[in-house]
């Protein structure tokens, strides 16, 4: 009898080749073994070449986020988590429901597919919490060495009330600065993760994990309470410090961050002291501003603190009745000084 087998079978089962990124058999396996049972939909289920998105009557939001995290999996989280959380949540903070998500993979020839599987079950759990359907997206192979495993890229679509104004046109002269929890879990959970920052000999309370999280949900519990929300942001790459510093720009007025108000966990601020860095500028992925007039204070922590990412929501500051464009932060003894953004990344690839 002859041998015959297919060059590509030996090693289907456990890596991604070329071939998975060609279009041909291996593709269309991918999408059917591993990316439709977990995210498939009637939208999706067609693999058309777009998807038909309904809205009523309402503005349409729309944001794109690419994911190079490394590693990929890191306390807390994984990129799958991520990559959903990342663009749901810039949706969300421009007070938009989300509802769509594009799904676009860049993966390295070689790559486990166990790996890949792992990530897409990340992503369908996080799909399902933030409430959005994967309704298109797209797989590319690239050869080993031109990549680094796996690329993620999202784009979301949401929806908001035309009479919306959420966002930096709303921030108002005597608003009210919040914040949802504790900052600097993400950047240092993945600093940590990562072999050539291995610190031997520390030891912490409670394991430093990232706080990647979906804020659907305590966002819209703000709104359902009819929470004058002015505008929100949350606190990815470049931290607090520059979404006060970008804030303060774009709306000309100036934010004034009360240092000792800021929640840090102590084993962020012990970290951040070791290796040199400052918490304001460390990235966040599950906790965001606030600006709200002083009125709306009690009531949006009241319910902040009802979630339990929400123990850590206080105010940390206002926006000054004077406008001159800067962000400044007021130390314990009240002396103020002029933040300004670091040169660079603190942390390249953490998100
Ligand atoms: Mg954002």
């Amino acid at each position: 009898m002859s041998n015959f087998s297919c060059p590509v079978d030996s090693t289907e089962a456990e890596i991604i080749t070329l071939a998975h990124g060609s279009g041909g058999k291996l593709t269309s396996r991918l999408i059917e073994t591993l990316l439709l049972p977990a995210l498939g939909n009637s939208k999706l289920d067609p693999l058309e070449d777009g998807a038909v998105l309904e809205n009523m009557d309402q503005s349409i939001v729309m944001s794109s986020d690419s994911f190079v995290v490394s590693p990929l999996f890191f306390p807390g989280g994984d990129i799958g988590e991520l990559a959903v959380c990342g663009t749901v949540n810039d949706l969300v903070m421009m007070g938009a429901t989300p509802k769509y998500l594009s799904l676009s993979f860049i993966l390295e020839e070689g790559l486990a597919i166990s790996e890949l599987k792992a990530i897409i079950q990340s992503i369908a759990a996080a799909a399902e919490k933030a409430e959005v359907n994967i309704v298109c997206g797209d797989t590319k192979v690239v050869e080993r060495g031109k990549g680094d495993k796996v690329f993620v890229n999202t784009t979301g679509v949401g929806f908001r009330a035309k009479e919306s104004v959420i966002g930096v046109a709303g921030i108002q002269a005597g608003d009210a600065l919040l914040i949802s929890g504790d900052i600097g879990r993400h950047g240092l959970s993945i600093m940590m993760a990562r072999e050539e920052f291995a610190l031997d000999g520390l030891e912490f309370e409670e394991p430093l994990q990232s706080d990647v999280d979906c804020l659907l949900s305590r966002v819209r519990a703000l709104q359902e309470q009819s929470v004058d929300i002015h505008c929100m942001r949350d606190l990815t790459r470049g931290g607090l410090g520059t979404a006060a510093y970008e804030l303060a720009g774009s709306s000309g007025l100036e934010f004034v961050l009360e240092e000792n108000s800021v929640p840090i966990k102590n084993s962020v601020k012990a970290l951040s002291q070791v290796l040199g860095l400052d918490p304001l500028f460390i990235a966040n992925e599950g906790c965001f501003l606030l600006v709200v007039p002083s009125s709306e204070v009690d009531l949006s922590l009241q319910i902040l603190n009802r979630f339990s990412e929400g123990q850590w929501a206080r105010q940390i500051g206002f926006v000054e009745s004077i406008g001159s464009g800067v962000a400044t932060v007021k130390n314990r003894y009240g002396v103020k000084r002029r933040l300004d953004l670091p040169l660079g990344e603190q942390l390249p690839r953490i998100c």
